[in-house]
């Protein structure tokens, strides 16, 4: 592709609205526009890029024994009534009536969809496995887009469907489309991890989140140093410390002045005791009612975990205006000693609370906390379970390791569905016991359009851009820094000719423009390998290849120029299939 002819219309400063290196770049590069909140439109460079990542997850979900199908955007009311999820999905699911009034909705996924179509021809087990995937724009009417393409309102995803016999098949699917998974990002050039993930209301046992490492990830991660593990600080399970001592004479709780000290910080600070030594009292509305869950100073409430214990279906932090009608105090002076009759239908704490004694909270008094509060002694706590969110430097719940935190993007999810979906939707078979039963299931996305972005969010600099090779929009840049040197152009023109003979992928920057604006434009594009080519190599027959990451340039012979490139670029690609592998 000649430059010349390329529509990525570059610009000069960042866009307004743009907070995240991703968006800025590739807005600035010219690889997306906003159309608006949270709708993009991807240029030619980006429709590239994504063709690439495409290509991979096309040929490892194929060799994973998945096929490709394609449905459509707009999914009628009556299979979300079905599932259920017409009711249960919130305000994300966009609805909409056609003209004689019937309800629709733009797909945020295809479950319903899918069921209903297996459901409709599938009868017997001679008729599985089946593995089917799609690629294809989703809409979600996220409450807060931002981020640009890592959380857009519509964004491009590959999803797939499998569909086992039973269980122990699922699981040797969900095995090989974990598998798959790693193939992918592997070969798409990202640093990333797969985590144990939440399952959700649907429970069972596995669901994986493959995490690209990045520090502006909105994901909080967490794995050992010393053994595999890793998993979503939603989910790390967190091991039960050890018992801590009872002390022979704990003192009783004694009241002590705090006025206007609310936070942690600085009631810490008043009472001259580290906040490890300091209970933390939240209030959550549990499915209406309001709990009390404690955990220590230091440490952070997981309300995953708490939704899970209480076996509640909504559980969010209880309103400034409920506390205080509850319990007649505002939020930073409650705690669990002395509750206010009928405040709270229970108090629940973190394990690692189990036997505290001697600890500050508040006093449920305005002002006011407690010291000397025992736990056991002076509360009444209904259950001690792993409650808070793990973090660096606890220990690895698998082994004797220690944990570290790390952020990510999530880009991909795997899950074991279950029956969930086909036993709403009767999507069933006839077993070779001749019995009828559900099929199981698992789902599997990919955030397409959000790899691109993540790959942003890992591989950039100050100038822009650097792209890993797999999913750069072309593998070389070649540069005339003088356009108007008859052999220059001659010796560039015959470099692109011979590019496209050995079928490397160029974009050669034709235009008339100084050197320094066109070494700025492809440090912003961010195509891993750079020529460029200016009178005086020429003259000593050579060019200059540049690493997009690399600060120095090295001269290459122009006779050995493609053969260089060629060389570059395969010790730059891991995992690529021969044809014969992708013929398969
Ligand atoms: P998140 O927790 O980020 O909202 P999710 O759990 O809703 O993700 P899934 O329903 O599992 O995501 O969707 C599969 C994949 O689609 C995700 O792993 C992610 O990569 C991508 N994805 C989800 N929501 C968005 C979005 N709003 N914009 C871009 N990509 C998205
Ligand atoms: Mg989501």
């Amino acid at each position: 592709m000649r430059a010349s002819r390329l529509y990525a219309p570059t610009l000069k400063e960042n866009p307004n609205d743009a907070e995240v290196v991703s968006h800025q770049l590739l807005t600035r590069a010219g690889y997306i526009r906003k159309l608006t909140a949270g709708v993009y439109d991807f240029l030619p460079l980006s429709r590239r890029v994504l063709r690439k990542i495409e290509t991979i997850i096309r040929e490892e979900l194929d060799r994973a024994g998945a096929q490709e199908l394609l449905m459509p955007l707009v999914q009628p009311a009556e299979i979300w009534q079905e599932s259920g999820r017409w009711q249960q999905y919130g305000p994300e699911l966009l609805r909409f009536k056609d003209r004689k009034g019937a309800e629709f909705c733009l797909g945020p996924t295809h479950e319903e969809v899918i069921v209903d179509i297996v459901r409709r021809d599938v009868r017997s087990w001679r008729d599985l496995p089946l593995n089917l995937y799609q690629i294809q724009v989703k809409f979600r009417d996220e409450v807060r887009p931002r981020a640009g393409l890592m959380r857009g309102r519509e964004f491009i995803m590959k999803d797939a469907y499998s569909f086992d016999v039973d269980e122990a098949a699922a699981l040797t699917t969900y095995d090989a489309m974990y598998d798959a998974y790693k193939a992918i990002f592997t070969r798409c050039g990202l640093d990333f991890r797969p985590v144990e993930a939440d399952t959700g209301s649907i429970g069972g046992s596995r669901s994986h989140e493959f995490q690209v490492l990045a520090e502006s990830g909105e994901d909080a991660i967490v794995s050992c140093d010393a053994c595999d593990y890793a998993a979503n600080v939603e989910q790390a399970e967190l091991r039960a410390p050890a018992l801590a001592p009872a002390a022979p004479s704990a003192p009783a709780p004694t009241v002590v002045a705090t006025p206007q000290l609310k936070s942690i910080d600085e009631v810490s600070a008043h009472l001259g005791l580290p906040a490890r030594a300091l209970i933390k009292s939240l209030v959550v509305e549990a499915d209406g009612a309001l709990v009390m869950a404690l955990v220590r100073g230091d440490h952070e409430l997981n309300e995953i975990k708490l939704k899970k214990l209480l076996g509640a279906t909504s559980v969010e932090m209880a309103s400034e205006e409920r506390i205080l009608k509850s319990f007649g105090v505002p939020a930073g002076f409650l705690g669990p000693h002395a509750l206010p009759a009928g405040a709270v239908s229970r108090v629940v704490a973190d394990a690692a609370l189990r036997g505290a004694v001697d600890m500050a909270t508040g006093a449920n008094t305005r002002d006011a906390h407690f010291t000397g509060v025992s736990l056991e002694r002076d509360a009444q706590v209904s259950a001690y379970a792993d409650l808070r969110l793990a973090g660096a430097g606890d220990d690895c719940p698998r082994c004797s390791g220690k944990l570290r935190a790390f952020r990510g993007i999530e880009v991909g999810h795997v899950f074991y569905l279950g029956t969930k979906y086909s036993a709403a939707m009767k999507c069933h078979i006839i077993d070779e016991q001749s019995v009828e039963r559900p099929i199981v299931m698992g789902c599997y996305g990919i955030g397409v359009s959000r790899v691109m972005a993540a790959a942003i969010e890992q591989n950039h600099d100050a100038e822009g851009i650097c792209w890993p090779m797999a999913i750069a929009p072309f593998q070389v840049h070649i540069l005339t820094l003088q356009p108007n040197v008859p052999e220059v152009v001659a010796c560039a023109e015959a470099l692109y000719a011979a590019c496209q003979r050995a079928g490397i992928e160029a974009l050669y920057d034709d235009r008339e423009l100084r050197a320094g604006a066109k070494f700025k434009d492809a440090d912003l594009m961010g195509i891993p390998l750079r020529v460029a080519i200016g009178g005086r190599g020429v003259k000593d027959g050579v060019v200059e290849v540049k690493g997009r990451r690399e600060a120095a340039a090295t001269l290459v012979q122009i006779s050995g120029a493609v053969e260089h490139l060629k060389a570059q670029i395969a010790g730059q690609l891991t995992g690529q299939l021969t044809p014969a592998e992708r013929a398969q």
